[in-house]
Order: C-alpha cells, then structure tokens, then sequence
C-alpha cells in the first residue's frame, strides 16, 4: 500500500478539475496525477474529462482485460454548494455494449470525494486478491477485501460502515464478481438507478470489491467573486422553487419522486408493456408515484447540495420485506409493467434483491420480460409466465449465481435471447436494453436511443422532454409524436449535446427541467474560472458526443448498430391510442446524421468532422 501524502488544501485548486488519484493494482501502487489546465477548460470534468482519458490511455483495450482503464470523476462545480452539482460520473469501456460507456450517480460520494482531496480517481489493473480502495485525507489506500468477496453489495457496505462510520461506500455483489454484463455498483446501499452497461464486471474483473471514501460535506470550492455569485444562486434557487417538476413542496418528481412518471405514461399508453409488444397496461396506476408514496415510501432524502429531495428511502415488510432506495421509474416499468406485474412491492423488492446481488435492475427486469415473451412463444419450457413475482424473485438469484435458466439470463437481454435461438426478441440497442418509453408512441425516444454512445439506454428521466406524454407531470416537451423527422432531430440532438455537458460538469442533469443554459455558464465562470457562453456550453456537449464517436469507430462500432429492434420497425402497436404506429426511424437518422456533420451513408461518424476536436 503506498498512500497519496498530500492534503487536500494543499493542492486542490478552487478553479477546474485539477488532481486525480492514479491506482495500479496490479502493481498496487497509488500516486497522483495533475490535470494540465487545457484539458479540464477543454472537457470539463466527469463524462467529457473520463473520454478524453479512455481515448488516450484506454484505446484498444478489452472491458476485462487487467490494463483497461476506470475513472471515477466529479466536475468542476463538485463541493462548491451550486445545487445539484453532486454526480460522480464512472467512465469505462463497458463489457455490455463494447462501447465507451459512463454511468451517473448521486447521493453523496462526489463531494465526499473531492472534499478528502481528490477531484477523481483513475483505476487500472488487477489485484491478485479481492481488495477495496479507502479514500480518507489526502490519501488513497489499498486494502484488502477478501472477507468482503461473495458478500451482497448491500451486506458488504453494512459491514464497512461497521468499521468506517459516517463513509460513503461503493460495492459490488456477486453478479459483480463473476463479471456479468448485468452487474453494477451500488452507492450507499440504494442508488444504481443510471449505473448501467455492466460497469460492476469492470470492478470484479479487477478483483476490486469497494471504494471507501471517508466523508466530509461543505462547499470547499467557493466562487472567488461572493458578490457576483450571490444573485445567480438566488436565481437558480427561485427557479427550482418555481419549476412544477422540481420545487420541494409542488414538484411533481419531487413529491413523489420518478415513479411519478408511470402516471403521465400509463395515461398516454406510451410505457413498455410485456417486453413492448403493447403500450397498454390496465392497472397501471398500482405501480405509480402515488401508490408508492402510500405504500412503501419511508422518507424523502435528497443528494448532496439539492433541495428537491426527489430520492426515496423505501420499505416493507411481510412477504416482500425490505429496506432500500427507490425503485425509480425505470425499474417500476423493467420489473413492473413490461413483465406485467402491478404491485408496487413486488417490484420494490425485485428492485431491492438486484441491489444485494449487484445486478443492473433495468437490464434484470428487462431480461425477464424477454424471458416471459419467448416462455409464451413457446421458445423456452418451463421459463416465465407473464406477471409471476416469486418465479422472477428465484429468476433473479439464479441470475447472480449463474445457476440453471440463470446461466441464459446472466449475460443480459441480448446475450440470453442470442442462447435461447430467438435474437429478435431483445429489446436492445448495442446490446443492452431500452429503458423507460415504447418508440413507436414517442418517435423522439427511438430516435435517442439509436443514436446514444453507448446504447439503448437513455438512463434517466433527464430526456423527460424528448417525450411527450410527460407533459402531464409538468415536464414541457420539445416534441410530439407527430413532429416532423427534423423536428425530432434537433430535440435529440440539442438534448443530448446538453446533457453531455452536463455530464461533464458533474451536475445533476434534472437541473435542466429548472435552469437553463445561462445559470450553468455563470456558475462555471464564478465558481470554475472557466468562462463561456451559452452556445459554447452546447458546443462542448457536441464535442464529448464526438470524442466518444471516435472511441468507438476505433473500436469497431458497426454502420448498422444505430437502430432499434425490428419489432419498433415493423410491427405496429396492437392497440390503444397508439394503435397501428410504428416508429419511422430512417428519415429522423437522416436527418440527425446531417445535425451532427457525420457520414450518412456510413452511418458512421465523418472523419472530418470528429478530426475537429483533436
Ligand atoms: S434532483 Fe433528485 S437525483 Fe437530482 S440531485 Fe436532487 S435529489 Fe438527487
């Protein structure tokens, strides 16, 4: 173990992104690593600062290979007391996708983080036994973990917090350790709701158990003008009092979190439904914001630095016993409506059960659906019946461990259908699930998820406004499901230019249903140093959305991967207010690839055009 001496005010700067920790686990060694000014005004921080990184130090590496590279990021507004500037962003090469791939989280840790003097932190290696990283001071430690290996994540944290009261721990469960596509990390016990693409394989195939990073929460960043930044965070603060989706006491997904979209949803017939062969779900509201508010919600918490409080600390007890955070949305539809399963517990507990075993619950819930769809099609015997909770609970366990049905499932949506003989049946792009929305009812969420760096998975509820049906939650659309292939493009590409950005500046991209691009571009310069305008912000979105291209060309990414399953092609929805829609996907593609300056035909990125950034 070589610790990182140096203490935190002594060499975090209050401007960008300055200091990482580098750790070798192969060689265990730890040291720091200086970011040189260009590169954090260039990219920020988190998703852009974590690709520019991966492209010069991770190129040409396999996701489980010992030398692949793993970031742990904040942004430059981490621990400043901006609010929502909380996210610690993963970038990686995912095992999932064999794309680039970043995974977003709240809570706590980044600011935990950069408060124990570290702005991120840069893995690579293995370790020749289970080991865990602790973070306290100025220091970075390597310790080992073997008692740990084999543990649920949630089971493991509980354990650390025994010995490190009051840390912030990262963990992985089993699934994590035996590197299945599905595995993921667990933040604090509860938050793995945007941490997908198999980043915990990443971890267990570095032998990595846990990041342990001793806490300390303050605003250690402070603006070097207080007079100036006094109104803009009055500003920003008015703004989230007055957004109907944000405001502690009207916000719709403040109130009751996510899962308040399964209202909006339900009422426009536009969420997967028994893996999307229908948009209609009778009941739906059993699974909504309200009757989760009524029946699992223990209290309200919030991340670092926000007032909206959108988080949940969730419980139940009897037959479904537990006590965790969330689920979000996305999970009441992977588990819920698109396995046709009503029951908000239920899916509570499926949620609960994938965070102890390290399991990705929207691919966990997803995979089932395809599993319930091919057991109906007569593909598998004995598989899944449509809406049966306790054979998805044993479905679940069998997953992680990789035993019986589960050694299909293990491998994710597209790896089980691909086994099972019935590829179509995946509902994935690039290998990994769609989330949250049937294309076909919303043509511009067909559109992003084709389009997105690292697949079909648009993670969060951040795209609200790329559907329409969220206007009945107070959401304002850029879209309707009759604009036109154009239309739909530029909302797509907008969108995701900003959240990239948003990304990269670590700041939760709810914000964007409150601010717009203004406040993030003063609290930059007042806080950061780092000055721009609005059309530049968008413009360094661009440019990550461009360097993660280029990642992946270099890595193989294919003309025809940016699409969508046949079934949002070809078969139209059965029924409803949808019915006879399907999503046409070329003319908007068309028109994107024109936005974005990349080869048509290809359908790959122009070479001149990624060229720019380098
Ligand atoms: S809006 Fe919700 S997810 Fe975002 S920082 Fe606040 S509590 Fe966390």
């Amino acid at each position: 173990m070589q610790p990182v001496t140096s203490r935190t005010e002594s060499f975090l700067t209050p401007g960008p992104v300055s200091r990482l920790g580098f750790v070798d686990l192969s060689e265990r060694r730890v040291s720091a690593i200086d970011v040189t000014d260009d590169l954090s005004r260039r990219f920020l921080g988190g998703r852009g600062l974590g690709a520019a990184l991966l492209l010069e130090h991770g190129r040409g590496v396999g996701p489980l290979e010992a030398e692949s590279v793993f970031c742990l990021l904040t942004g430059p507004l981490t621990a400043s007391g901006f609010p929502l500037s909380n996210r610690l962003c993963f970038v990686f090469r995912s095992p999932a996708t064999g794309t680039l791939a970043w995974a977003n989280t709240g809570g706590h840790a980044a600011v935990a983080l950069r408060n124990m003097g570290f702005d991120g932190i840069v893995l690579t290696g293995r370790a020749d036994l289970p080991c865990m990283l602790v973070v306290a001071d100025g220091s970075i430690s390597i310790e080992d973990a073997s008692i740990l290996w084999g543990a649920g994540a949630v089971t493991a944290t509980e354990l650390l917090l025994d010995e490190y009261r009051g840390a912030r721990v990262l963990a992985i469960g089993p699934a994590g350790e035996t590197c299945s596509p599905l595995a993921t990390i667990i933040n604090d016990k509860g938050r793995a709701s945007g941490v997908r693409h198999g980043v915990g394989a990443v971890w267990g195939s570095k032998q990595l158990k846990a990041i342990v990073i001793k806490d300390r929460q303050s605003a250690s960043r402070r603006p070097a003008d207080a007079a100036a930044y006094k109104p803009v965070l009055a500003r920003v603060h008015r703004k989230i009092r007055e957004s109907p989706v944000l405001s502690p006491k009207h916000g719709t997904m403040a109130v009751h979190g996510t899962a308040i979209a399964v209202e909006a949803m339900g009422l426009d017939q536009a969420m997967p439904v028994r893996n999307y062969t229908t948009t209609v779900l009778p009941g739906y509201l059993g699974l909504g914001g309200h009757r989760k508010s009524d029946e699992v919600l223990v209290e309200r918490i919030t991340c670092s630095f926000c007032p909206v409080q959108c988080r949940r600390e969730t419980g139940s007890t009897g037959k479904y016993a537990f006590q965790s955070e969330g689920p979000d949305y996305a999970q009441l539809v992977s588990f819920g409506s698109n396995c046709s399963v009503v029951d908000v517990r239920a899916v509570s507990y499926l949620n609960f059960l994938s965070y102890e075993l390290g399991l990705d619950p929207i691919e966990m819930g997803n995979t089932l659906a395809m599993l319930a769809d091919a057991t109906e099609r007569g593909v598998v015997d004995r598989g899944l019946a449509w809406g049966d909770v306790d054979r998805m609970i044993d479905l679940v366990r069998d997953t992680a461990a990789g035993t019986g049905l589960g050694a299909h499932l293990w491998h994710g949506a597209a790896g089980a259908a691909a086994r099972l003989g019935a590829p179509e049946l995946a509902m994935c792009v690039k290998g990994i699930s769609l989330q949250n929305c049937d294309p076909r009812a919303e043509p511009a969420w067909g559109l992003l998820n084709a389009t997105e760096t690292y697949g079909g998975a648009a993670h969060i509820w951040c795209y609200g406004d790329l559907v329409h049906a969220m206007r009945h939650v107070g959401v304002r659309p850029l879209v309707t499901p009759d604009s036109s292939p154009r239309q739909n493009a530029e909302a797509v590409k907008y969108k995701q230019d900003l959240v990239a950005v948003l990304d990269s500046i670590s700041i939760c991209a709810f914000s964007s249903y409150a601010y717009d691009e203004l406040d993030y571009c003063d609290a930059l310069e007042l806080i950061a140093g780092i000055e721009m305008t609005p059309d530049e912000l968008l413009a360094r979105g661009n440019d990550v959305i461009q360097l993660e291209r280029r990642f992946n060309m270099l890595h193989g990414l294919r003309p025809d991967e940016d699409g969508l399953p046949e079934r949002f092609l070809r078969e139209p929805i059965p029924k409803g207010l949808h019915a006879g829609r399907r999503c046409d996907l070329e003319p908007m593609l068309d028109e994107y690839y024109a936005l974005r300056q990349w080869g048509r035909d290809a359908r790959l990125a122009d070479h001149r055009a990624v060229a720019r950034i380098r």
